[in-house]
């Protein structure tokens, strides 16, 4: 066996062929998107024809999708300059830093806590409440639509960023009650540094980047032809039955990864998820440890556990959810995607089988 399993499609997915067939395609093209002339005229057709497709997967209209460098571009858009703004705790970290971000609570399982978030909102200066579609250190799904009346009641607006669920779960703006949506390309198998940011009401937008007319003054700067049509590429080449293929994947791990080690945990497995992403925890054996020897044995997952400055700090996701330290800090996040294969599966249920059975034999 020489291949390698890729199980980090949450961090980023392998290019989708599609995507690289349209990105070879539009690198050829020689103009600017906003000169007049054919050449220009030939790149604005390609970012239209890809700011279609994308907005009505979405179903939203073309007309209010903004492309961005991804999403911490389009988190940090939608959230700029809006005054007080509340957040669950389980935000990706391009919400959380945002100023005037407060953090709202989130249950055992890691779902918003509505009856706090309906608590602050009643001091009633709320601009902006900020719920992702789904996390992306365990996939628990949280109550958008819920919140969007909560918001909306209290005259507050609603962003989502749907940066893990698109492409994985469908949804439409509007059942959503989303007045912005953020979406990233490289989750789902497109380029690494192409986004977007769909907003109901484009003409009370304040844009983050000004001095270019692009983006309909939207979000200057020359934009991103080869990025925004691979973006599309990539949407356009999931096939509808992925997201099924890839529970049935996950099922088969989490039952799998449960039955050899027998005391092996799988974070929020008793609530609605996406299909791709497990966090799981292996008792007594520290996530980075996990990671590294993976690695060696040809398997990629990430950390539950963020490394940052020498110290090893809990996930502020788990730690949200009222995860015990020691568990938190032994939970490894394993995601599938479009390219993985159930003997990718297998390899890295091997692997980490016997990693599991190391425990307390050798000091790990
Ligand atoms: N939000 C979520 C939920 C994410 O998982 C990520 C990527 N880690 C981002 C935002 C940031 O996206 P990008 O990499 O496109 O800046």
């Amino acid at each position: 066996m020489t291949a390698r399993a890729y199980l980090d499609h949450a961090a980023s997915s392998p290019l989708r062929p599609a995507a690289r067939a349209a990105i070879a395609q539009a690198l050829d093209l020689a103009g600017n998107a906003s000169s007049v002339h054919e050449e220009g005229r030939a790149a604005r057709a390609a970012v239209e024809s890809a700011r279609r497709s994308l907005a009505t997967a979405i179903g939203g209209a073309a007309g209010r999708m903004v492309f961005t460098s991804g999403a911490t571009e389009a988190n940090a858009a939608a959230l700029a300059a809006t005054g007080r703004v509340l957040a669950s705790a389980v935000e990706h970290p391009s919400v959380l830093a945002q100023p005037g971000v407060e953090t709202v609570p989130v249950d055992r399982s890691g779902r918003l806590d509505l009856a706090a978030l309906a608590t602050a909102l009643e001091s009633g200066n709320v601009a902006c409440v900020a719920l992702m579609l789904a996390n992306n250190e365990t996939g628990v799904l949280q109550p958008v639509a819920e919140a969007a009346a909560l918001a909306h009641r209290a005259g507050a607006r609603l962003h989502v960023d749907a940066v893990q669920a698109f492409g994985r779960l469908p949804f439409d703006v509007a059942a959503l009650g989303a007045d912005s949506v953020a979406l990233s390309a490289h989750k789902l198998g497109g380029p690494k540094g192409a986004g977007a940011l769909w907003l109901r009401d484009p003409d009370a937008f304040q844009p983050l980047l000004r001095g270019g007319g692009q983006e309909h003054r939207r979000r200057a700067g020359t934009e991103n032809v080869a990025g925004i049509v691979g973006f599309a590429a990539a949407a356009g080449a999931i096939e509808p039955e992925e997201a099924g293929r890839l529970a049935a994947l996950r099922r088969a791990l989490e039952t799998e990864a449960r039955l050899s080690t027998g005391d092996a945990a799988v974070i929020a497995a008793a609530v609605p998820r996406l299909p791709h992403i497990t966090a799981l925890a292996l008792p007594g054996m520290a996530a980075a440890t996990q990671v590294m020897a993976l690695d060696l044995a040809g398997v990629a997952v990430s950390a539950g556990a963020a490394c940052s400055s020498g110290k090893v700090a809990t996930s502020h996701v788990l730690a949200a959810m009222g995860v015990e330290p020691a568990l938190a800090e032994s939970t490894i996040r394993v995601s599938l995607g479009w390219s993985t294969t159930a003997g990718d599966i297998d390899r890295f249920l091997d692997a980490w089988g016997s990693l599991a059975g190391r425990r307390g034999r050798v000091a790990l």
